[in-house]
């Protein structure tokens, strides 16, 4: 349990990973501020958002934090990981290369962790249906493979976003209490 004087009982930071352009900026966009943008680019990013949920009566700020576009580069910093007690690993279900950049992702984040961390597979992007390029199936079988929780979201039109994070929230919550 962290206190930070904000009057929380819990503070959690969660990670979102994953290659350029899979829309890791417009999923914490739509989860934190409902908000959507079509043309954003890399290099515009908060280093995180906070959200506060109710788990169980207890007040828990989820502390998510998105890249500035480093990822890129290949460059995601220790910092970045830091502290980190909850990761979503994005790849863009109309890109077969981000789903093949995961088990990377997946390295780099146990590489940079020292603790239990609640992991979702996300498949975003899922109302392209009709140039989809990675199966359901093949996502969850990955998922299940490395132990992960597995979601397909949409940000664009909201599709389990809100519950993709709140998965994560409540492992997290799980884990610590
Ligand atoms: P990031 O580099 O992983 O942060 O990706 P962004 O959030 O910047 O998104 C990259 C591009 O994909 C932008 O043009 C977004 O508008 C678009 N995008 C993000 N999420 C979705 C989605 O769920 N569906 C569709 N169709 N496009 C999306
Ligand atoms: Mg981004």
């Amino acid at each position: 349990m962290e206190q930070d004087g904000g009057g929380e009982d819990y503070l959690f930071k969660i990670v979102i990973i994953g290659d350029s352009a899979v829309g890791k900026s417009n999923l914490l966009s739509r989860y934190a501020r409902n908000e959507f943008d079509l043309h954003s680019k890399a290099t515009i990013g908060v280093e995180f958002q906070t959200q506060v949920v109710d788990i169980d009566g207890k007040e828990v700020k989820a502390q998510i934090w998105d890249t500035a576009g480093q990822e890129r580069f290949r460059a995601v910093t220790s910092a970045y990981y830091r502290g980190a007690v909850g990761a979503l690993v994005v790849y863009d279900i109309s890109r077969r290369t981000t789903f093949d950049s995961v088990k990377r992702w997946l390295d780099e984040l146990t590489t940079h962790s020292d603790t239990t961390v609640a992991r979702m597979l996300v498949g975003n992007k899922c109302d392209l249906e009709n140039i989809r390029d990675v199966s359901v199936e093949e996502g969850k079988s990955l998922a299940e493979a490395e132990g992960l929780f597995f979601m397909e979201t949409s940000a664009l039109d909201s599709t389990n976003v809100k519950t993709a994070f709140e998965i994560v929230i409540r492992e997290i919550y799980d884990n610590v209490s």
